[in-house]
């Protein structure tokens, strides 16, 4: 009993962590954040909303410069001020930014956006827990390891939520007659992007898959649908 105790306790830290980044994540986002109203997005949206049989898509933005989209555990998508800002100088399109807001909705209707946070609270208690138990038989790299086991595994598992939100953007993109041409575009210019300015990668890139296997998997499903 004793030697589960030390496993139970990392669960319960994983738990309250999760409760608190819950809580911490949606203060923070509805002090900094106001509903996007901006009219030629609204008439975009509105063709996804159509397309969705949903009488809207209300979409919030987050005053944070770094280019995001990010899709809450309550469902409430934002993109940030820095995306919005690249829409407005003409850097970014709005069927670009659209395709954006099809990948987010993504997140939240295969309900990646609760899990996600789950997944985040999850590791930590994994984490805990294998370090624990590992650091008694190999004393020195039992925490290094489960650190190891715990990333490779949060890893796969964000990368199949990538594709999988991709992909629904691409059914939702093409369904509301925008084509899965602009979410190719959009990737490559923020690639671009990566280039030119060294150091300022964009977050939405960070957190995904590389650029040209994202872009080919999206051929792959244009080949599929015949499109
Ligand atoms: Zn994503």
């Amino acid at each position: 009993m004793l030697k589960v105790a030390p496993i139970l306790l990392a669960v319960l830290y994983g738990l309250v962590m999760y409760r608190f980044s819950v809580w911490r994540t949606k203060r923070e986002l509805d002090e900094r954040s106001t509903e996007l109203a901006d009219a030629g997005l609204k008439r975009l949206m509105d063709r996804m909303a159509a397309a969705l049989d949903l009488p809207r898509i209300r979409v919030f933005i987050y005053e944070i410069d770094p280019v995001n989209g990010l899709a809450a555990p309550d469902g409430r998508i934002f993109i940030t001020r820095g995306f919005y800002r690249k829409y407005q100088q003409g850097e970014v399109t709005g069927e670009e930014m659209a395709s954006v807001i099809a990948h987010e909705l993504g997140h939240v209707a295969l309900g990646h956006a609760r899990r996600r946070m789950i997944d985040f609270s999850g590791q930590n208690a994994l984490r805990t827990a294998l370090a624990l138990v590992l650091s008694r038989f190999i004393p020195g790299i039992g925490v290094w390891i489960a650190n190891g086991l715990t990333s490779l595994l949060a890893a796969r598992m964000s990368r199949s939520d990538e594709y999988e939100a991709d992909a629904y953007a691409a059914a939702l993109m093409t369904k509301a007659g925008f084509g899965v041409e602009p979410q190719k575009t959009l990737f490559t210019k923020l690639e671009a992007l990566t280039q030119s300015r060294a150091g300022a990668v964009p977050a939405w890139l960070m957190s995904h898959p590389k650029t040209a296997e994202r872009v080919a998997a999206l051929e792959a499903l244009e080949a599929k649908w015949g499109a």
